[in-house]
């Protein structure tokens, strides 16, 4: 029998995977009360799908992936668009040629196009820590801005850190974009579970051979369970009783409101890099479509992770933490019937795919 230490996507797709394959047993143990992990969702009383864990798109370039997850839902086309409000007007994100004239006069912006394109070329991403190293004097006057604009107070708020106490990959997945698409994501499959995400992991943990226990730590049954493998998905340095100190994680808080008008904003996502303590909103009627006559958002509140007082969301990328992530990740080596996999076993700021593009290939070593 196999042993997995929780349901979310990682968790989920290795159940499957080893239930319908290897024609094994499995056990799934859920500390929540759902299963899902952080891409839980469901109805409100409106009918609108709502991501308890804060906005969650679905995009990817890996047609092996987006092949796996279609067995298990069909998907509505979408496209994340985001807006940002920076100096009180709403500009798309990525920051890109369409926002270089909302925020500038058409003279200043036209001479700033040109000089990107002569400079990158057309449809290119350019990190902002990366376009900061040039030192042209219009390319510095642009970078300082969307720096100061989006990223600094935005960061500030999402990691209590600046851009540079991060390493560059976490401000580099929303890069300035030289180009006029609008979307926040480029990749070529792009969707959202019809059905939702709860229920796509449903259907793939839907089997004789896969038992769930939800509201079930691993660390009380760790030792009266007996298993031939274990899968890991929560936090590695729990697993092993922080015996080299606690990583840092960062927290969110999600605030709820329901609104008595059709539309409280014109995407899924409007992001505040300036004002507020909130760092975005999502109103997640978008994502699906639905048509209901009222609508609900969610204000997110960053935070810090507090252990017992709220959930780690994020693994916080930088030097300090990979060091400490190291000692850890060096232990689990020398356990052979244990995989750590996911977001928080592996301490990596993964997006859906690329947990689900993990597990598949966890799978084939494993068989
Ligand atoms: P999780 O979903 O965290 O699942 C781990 C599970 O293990 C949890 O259910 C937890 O309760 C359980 N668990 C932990 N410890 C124990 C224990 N001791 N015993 C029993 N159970 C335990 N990705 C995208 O591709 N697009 C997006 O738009 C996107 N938006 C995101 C927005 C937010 C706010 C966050 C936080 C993440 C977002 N992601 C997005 C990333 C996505 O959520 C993750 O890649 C994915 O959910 C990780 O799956 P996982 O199985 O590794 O971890
Ligand atoms: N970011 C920012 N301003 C924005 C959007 C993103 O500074 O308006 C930075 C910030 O550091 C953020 C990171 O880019 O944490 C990654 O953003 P993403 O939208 O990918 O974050 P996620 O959806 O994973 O929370």
């Amino acid at each position: 029998m196999y042993l997995i230490a929780g349901s979310g996507l990682a968790g989920s797709v290795l159940a499957e995977r080893i239930a319908s394959v290897l024609k094994k047993e499995v056990l799934v143990v859920e500390r929540r009360d759902h299963i899902g992990g952080n891409v839980y969702d469901y109805k409100d009383s409106e009918g609108i799908f709502i991501h308890k864990y804060g906005p969650h798109a679905f995009h990817t370039n890996d047609e092996s992936v987006w092949a796996y997850l279609s067995r298990f839902t069909e998907w509505y086309p979408y496209f994340h668009r985001v807006r940002a409000i920076v100096d009180g007007i709403e500009i798309p994100l990525p920051f890109n040629l369409n926002a270089l004239y909302m925020v500038f006069p058409p003279g200043l912006a036209s001479r700033l196009e040109t000089k990107l394109v002569d400079t990158f070329g057309y449809n290119v991403k350019i990190p902002i820590l990366k376009l900061k190293e040039f030192g042209d004097k219009d390319l510095q006057f642009l970078s300082g801005y969307i720096y100061e604009k989006v990223f600094l107070g935005y960061t500030l708020k999402q990691w209590g850190l600046t851009p540079e106490n991060l390493y560059p990959s976490v401000t580099a997945r929303v890069p300035v974009y030289i180009s006029r698409d609008d979307r926040y994501f480029q990749d070529r499959y792009q969707g959202i579970p019809e059905n939702g995400y709860t229920s796509l992991i449903e259907r793939m943990l839907d089997n004789p051979l896969i038992r769930v226990e939800l509201n079930t730590d691993f660390r009380d049954v760790k030792d009266s369970v007996k298993f031939e493998k274990l899968i890991y998905t929560g936090c590695i340095d729990e697993f092993f009783d922080f015996r080299f100190g606690e990583l840092s994680y960062r927290s969110l808080d999600f605030s709820l409101k329901s609104y008595d008008t059709e539309f409280f904003q014109p995407v899924a996502q409007v992001n505040y890099p300036e004002n507020h303590d909130y760092t975005r909103i999502t109103e997640y009627k978008h994502f699906l479509d639905t048509r209901s006559e009222r609508t609900t958002v969610a204000y997110e509140y960053p935070q810090a992770y507090e252990r017992g007082g709220n959930d780690p969301y994020y693994p916080i990328p930088n030097d300090e933490n990979s060091a400490l992530y190291a000692k850890y990740s060096e232990e689990a080596r020398k356990l052979h019937n244990v995989v750590f996999i996911g977001r928080l076993a592996e301490y990596k700021y993964y997006n859906m795919d690329q947990i689900v593009a993990r597990a598949l290939r966890t799978f084939e070593e494993l068989r």
